[in-house]
């Protein structure tokens, strides 16, 4: 027993004969448009359980895909699992539009249709998919800090289907800000960032819940501000904010996604010693204390290439993604440091501290 091999208008015959047509792929990839009639079965659901999907095995069945590669996978798992009349379409679904043969779109709510085209791009990727993109939907990212980290780290993150963006700053737009706040506008001068990036936000991505808290973080609400939060992405950029959500990220296990840039120079990393005491460093391992004030400068003082915080927050949106979806490799216990002048990053290897006197202050169980 083996597959045969049908071209479109043979399979479009058999289909009138009564054979069932079924089509493998995505629902995504069949949003763009199906054979006429081809019931669609993902692979994974057909291969995994066929007898659920087709319970008589005497039944004729033909199987379509985009290019003829997959339903001929599929078609020779069924013939190996009892299956006695199964073809497969060369070409697939592409040849069947180039030979003229009819076409429907399938019929998905307008929400469905929404999200299988927004992230088509992204449902692809065999490490996202449907569940990664229903992890993303159902997640909540802390950024604090609404200027030039977190506009391109919220910007990607809302357009990536991250549900909910709690964002905190208590800052008002100016105009210094736009060389590289790009949340914000020209006409938002003088308006709350948080309230700015809500707008920016919602007219990306509606279906992004953005939670604005125009609020300094202190160590009075911090607690709060990290409640239900799955990842914080540290947009702010000063050392009294830092401190304060390392700590809290420690003790309330949620991993931290620091970034600072200065000038032409920016650095990043993932402080994840809440979720893994002892294995990951902290930010205190690293510097124990904050610098006596007045040593250390801020952009203010400094200045900053506009690029540069663009460059740092899409690395910082990169990790909470990738801490999202829990694929790859983060970058917690290295400090990944970029220098634009020389257009080079270099990295370093970042110990625990055992003398830590936050991470290991409050030891787990
Ligand atoms: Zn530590």
């Amino acid at each position: 027993m083996s597959v045969e091999l049908l071209t479109p208008a043979q399979a479009r015959a058999r289909q009138r004969a009564g054979a069932l047509l079924i089509d493998v792929r995505e629902e995504y990839e069949r949003a763009d448009g199906q054979a006429e009639g081809a019931l669609g079965i993902a692979r994974a659901a057909l291969e995994s359980n066929p007898a659920a999907q087709l319970p008589d095995p005497a039944r004729e069945v033909v199987l379509i895909c985009q290019v003829g590669g997959r339903s001929l996978a599929v078609a020779q798992a069924l013939v190996e699992a009892g299956y006695r009349h199964v073809a497969s379409v060369e070409g697939g679904t592409a040849r069947w539009i180039d030979d003229g043969l009819p076409v429907l779109r399938p019929t998905l709510d307008a929400s469905r249709t929404d999200y299988v085209e927004r992230y088509s791009r992204q449902l692809r990727l065999p490490q996202v998919g449907e569940a990664g993109q229903q992890r993303l939907r159902a997640a909540r990212v802390l950024l604090v800090g609404a200027g030039g980290l977190g506009s391109p780290a919220a910007y990607y993150l809302a357009a990536a289907g991250v549900g909910t963006l709690r964002i905190t700053d208590d800052d008002v737009v100016e105009r210094s800000n736009l060389q590289r706040q790009i949340l914000h506008s020209e006409a938002r001068i003088g308006t709350p960032k948080v309230n700015s990036a809500a707008l920016a936000l919602a007219a990306l991505n509606p279906g992004v819940v953005v939670e604005p808290i125009a609020r300094r973080v202190t160590a009075d609400n911090v607690d709060a501000l990290l409640d239900g939060v799955d990842v914080v992405i540290d947009g702010a950029d000063n050392f009294a904010t830092r401190y304060l959500l390392n700590d809290a990220c420690v003790r309330l296990d949620k991993p931290l996604v620091y970034g600072a840039v200065q000038q032409f120079e920016g650095q990043v990393s993932v402080f994840d010693a809440g979720r893994r005491r002892g294995q990951a460093p902290c930010y205190r391992c690293l510097f124990p204390s904050p610098p006596p004030a007045g040593l250390a400068q801020n952009c203010a003082e400094a200045g900053v290439l506009g690029v540069l915080p663009g460059v740092i927050g899409l690395l910082q949106a990169t990790e909470a993604i990738k801490l999202l979806l829990g694929i790859g490799e983060s970058l917690a216990g290295r400090l990944l440091n970029f220098d634009a002048l020389s257009m080079r990053f270099h990295e370093l290897r970042l110990a625990v501290d055992p003398e830590c006197p936050i991470c290991n202050a409050h030891p787990k169980g």
